[in-house]
């Protein structure tokens, strides 16, 4: 038997890409903090996991699998009693799955309890783990998270806050935070911001999230994302914020724009629907195509395929569906189908197709491995020319700051130029969107080289965070003789 995954990014080791919600003030706070993750279920599918807190104890669950799996049981709601919870969804790459990874993460800290989830990557945690394993800590995850608490427990300040402070000052990389203590509610961003966290109110309740879809989930209101930096306690007093690292411009993740947050979020002060259909009509203006229809690669294609038909004019058809019941796994009898992959996800109609020239929009080449099959259905449905462009600049470097990417030799672009992919893929031409005309779509004159307001790392290889683990050659902590 093989093992054929349909995830693009199978066979790699990195990232975690995660979704972090929490909630406190609210009697049904692990029911809200379920519906929260499910709304966030796009940002991690293969494990799911709540705290709650119901003033004298911790309750947790935590579980491989989709969010609905688990936590839409009422009986497994009824046993995360009290008012404040947090809640978490992760992604991680085959050979990370174990439940002892799964989040949040809960601890003994001052004798009393903390838990935290993270959205992000640390870019130093196994040089801080092998410095706390030598101090004597014992680890009971591979998870780059399991850190910040063993350095809390540690730290010799005395309130949590400070505890927090002090640990926080020593980990590098990107994090957006919740946590979870007897004080309350604590959410934190790291000081460039590059991970999205925002603050929602729901009555009385206050809601910390990755996106607004999982406050519209649950019916709070927006009220603001959390600055750079900042971070927040909300307990029986109210919001106390802190921002202890001084003040940095922000680098939020240009890709959360581009593909990874739900197009009916708004992000970073961005409606991401609005920037996508901005980022197609930008690729129309630079990159225009003489062509019969605009097709997206569905499901992250499509707000761009619709800014790009707007702007030239073109008719825009749904030609290619995608099947929604496809998992991350499938288990394949035999090799010969294996190339199957993209077809499981993918059909094309023919009776939209046929006879055309086809302008295909898609947000992102990584591997290439999409665009080659795609192009490939859509000439065999009929297309006569297949014209691809590209809502995103070359992804010519990896990301170590949450987004799962491959190592950097898999990258198409890190060793084709834009010529050589269009042959790889089998393409009449292929067209990404410029890098200024990204930050022009996102309300920027360009992008400023001295000053760029956000982490585009993938695209340029400018990153704004120290690599020490990926410098030292220690990309994951090592795994413990458990294996996952
Ligand atoms: P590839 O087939 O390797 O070139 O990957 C490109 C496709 O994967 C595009 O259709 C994207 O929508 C999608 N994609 C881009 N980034 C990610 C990611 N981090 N995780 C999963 N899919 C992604």
């Amino acid at each position: 038997m093989t093992l054929l995954t349909t995830d693009p990014f199978d066979d790699d080791r990195f990232h975690e890409e995660c979704g972090v919600f929490g909630v406190i003030g609210h009697p049904e706070a692990a029911a809200l903090t379920a519906l929260g993750l499910h709304a966030l279920q796009h940002r991690g599918q293969e494990a799911a996991g709540i705290v709650s807190f119901d003033g004298d104890q911790f309750h947790e669950r935590r579980a491989l699998g989709q969010v609905g799996a688990t936590f839409s049981s009422k009986s497994v709601i009824e046993k995360l009693p009290g008012s404040s919870a947090i809640g978490h969804n992760r992604y991680a790459t085959t050979g990370e799955v174990a439940l002892r990874n799964v989040q949040p993460f809960f601890g003994g800290v001052q004798g009393r309890g903390f838990a935290v989830c993270h959205n992000g990557n640390l870019t130093n945690s196994y040089e801080l783990r092998q410095q706390l394993e030598h101090r004597g800590s014992l680890f009971q995850s591979t998870s780059d998270t399991e850190v910040i608490l063993h350095l809390m427990a540690t730290s010799l300040r005395h309130t949590v806050l400070d505890r927090l402070t002090d640990a926080l000052r020593q980990i590098e990389g990107a994090y957006s935070l919740g946590a979870l203590c007897t004080e309350g509610l604590i959410g934190v961003r790291d000081p460039l911001g590059v991970r999205p966290l925002t603050l929602g109110r729901l009555g009385d309740a206050w809601v910390l999230a990755s996106e607004t879809v999982a406050l519209d989930i649950i019916g709070a209101e927006a009220v603001r994302d959390l600055d750079p930096g900042e971070i927040v306690l909300i307990g029986p007093d109210g919001i106390k914020s802190v921002k202890p690292f001084g003040r940095h411009a922000s680098r939020f993740c240009i890709f959360e724009h581009i593909y990874f947050a739900r197009p009916d979020s708004v992000v970073d002060g961005a409606d991401v629907y609005e920037v996508r259909k901005r980022i197609g009509a930008e690729l129309a203006r630079e990159a225009p195509a003489s062509a019969d229809v605009v097709i997206p690669v569905p499901d992250s294609g499509v707000p761009a395929a619709l800014g790009f038909a707007a702007e030239s004019g073109l008719p825009f058809d749904l030609g290619i569906i995608r099947n929604h019941y496809v998992g991350r796994t499938f288990i394949e009898p035999t090799d010969q189908i294996r190339h199957l992959g993209v077809k499981l996800k993918h059909n094309a109609n023919r009776r939209l197709i046929e006879g055309k020239r086809v302008v295909l929009v898609d947000d992102s080449i990584v591997r290439g491995t999409t665009s080659l099959k795609i192009v490939e259905m859509v000439r065999h449905a009929g297309a006569r020319e297949v014209h691809m462009r590209i809502s995103s600049p070359p992804t010519s470097h990896s990301c170590f700051y949450g987004i799962a990417t491959p190592e950097r030799e898999k990258l198409l672009a890190s060793h084709m130029d834009v010529d050589e992919m269009a042959r790889h893929i089998g393409a009449d031409s292929l067209a990404f969107v410029s890098l200024d005309g990204l930050y022009r779509a996102l309300g920027q004159p360009g992008r400023d080289s001295r000053a760029p307001k956000y982490c585009d790392a993938c695209f340029t290889g400018d990153y704004p965070i120290p690599l020490k683990d990926f410098e030292a050659g220690n990309l994951t902590a090592p795994l413990s003789p458990m294996g996952s």
